[in-house]
């Protein structure tokens, strides 16, 4: 039995959602990593520091006894927010980092921003205090191609940003295309991108297997397969301008099947399994350690945990549960269309 020894991971995007829906995911992402980014668009979003510190007492209550983990909270970036609440959030250690939406890009997201311009000043004050911006780049214009709003947001604004603002911290959260991986690349050093194991995992086509996929729907859209393949070269080549978020994001089974479903895949539980295969996959496995538990933290001026973990490889592929239960509502569990051997040992 092949066996690996890796410091613990954090992951650096994950939505908790709230109430049953907290309670019942919480712990399927505490269970593996020491740390996450909470992103903050709940209904209606964490929009300051006092509602970050009552969310961040809300996760704790659900974090198991058993779990050592720490929520790193986010504040929903809009033309209002004010910069002085923010930088004293940030410096008491109340909130981490900012996030970023273009006003309608994603799941509650509709109080985003709508002029990069008006929020300005206080990107000005984070890059003076080292606070980060995590940013969901896409463009929300109708008249721009689903498939293109990654690329254009970076044409249109992210370049704009990091030109005016080269010593603010930003990840490119959730990246789907070639064009997002090459100009991080060679972006400048403040600048990191994160990628989800969906977005390694699948390709576009599977939206439509045999059918519409529900299930598979998330934002920004899967990509074709050279973006795909882009994608897992990035993530395996141990550069460490790239990094694991998850963006786990659950929605019930009931609001993803539905005529206007959901976007939104719910990984956390088979998450590093999943990786562990793709690296595996790759010959890269010596790599995941800085993927998953390394790059981060370097990005965020953060210490790489103390503890370790262990992976297993099987000889039988892994047996992935269909669903999180909440009550009689569920979530389901993403599942890649590949075998996975791999299984987290203690
Ligand atoms: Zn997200």
């Amino acid at each position: 039995m092949e066996k690996i020894e890796i410091i613990r991971p954090d992951d650096w995007h994950v939505h908790f959602r709230d109430n049953g829906i907290l309670k019942a995911v919480v712990p399927e992402t505490t269970r593996h990593f020491a740390r996450s980014i909470v992103m903050p668009n709940l209904l209606p979003p964490i929009l300051n520091a006092k509602q970050a510190i009552e969310y961040k007492k809300r996760i704790e209550n659900a974090i198991p006894q058993s779990d050592n983990f720490e929520p790193l909270m986010t504040v929903y970036l809009t033309e209002k927010t004010s910069k002085n609440d923010l930088k004293d959030a940030y410096n008491n250690g109340a909130v981490f980092a900012v996030k970023l939406y273009p006003a309608g890009a994603t799941t509650n997201s509709d109080s985003g921003v709508k002029n990069i311009t008006k929020i300005m000043p206080v990107l000005e004050m984070m890059a003076k205090i080292g606070m980060p911006l995590l940013i969901h780049g896409e463009v929300t214009d109708p008249n721009i191609d689903i498939f293109d709003r990654e690329k254009v947001f970076i044409e249109q604004n992210l370049d704009f940003i990091c030109k005016q603002l080269p010593e603010l911290k930003i990840t490119l959260e959730h990246i789907t295309t070639t064009d997002a991986t090459e100009y991080v690349k060679e972006g400048n050093k403040n600048l990191a991108a994160s990628i989800t194991p969906h977005h390694l995992a699948l390709n576009r086509n599977a939206l439509f297997v045999g059918g519409i996929r529900p299930h598979n729907y998330c934002l920004p859209l899967l990509k074709g397969e050279s973006h795909r393949k882009t994608l897992v070269d990035a993530a395996v080549s141990g550069n460490p301008k790239f990094f694991l978020g998850t963006d786990t994001a659950p929605h019930l089974t009931k609001n993803k099947e539905s005529s206007c479903g959901c976007a939104g895949i719910f990984n956390a539980t088979y998450c590093l399994s999943i990786l562990a295969q793709l690296f595996d996959n790759e010959n890269s496995l010596s790599n995941l350690e800085k993927f998953i538990s390394i790059n981060g933290t370097y990005h965020y001026n953060l210490k790489v945990n103390n503890e370790k973990i262990t992976m297993v490889k099987k000889a039988e592929a892994l047996l992935f549960r269909k669903y999180l239960y909440i009550g009689k509502q569920r979530i389901e569990i993403f599942k890649p269309d590949f075998p996975v051997f791999w299984s987290i040992a203690n």
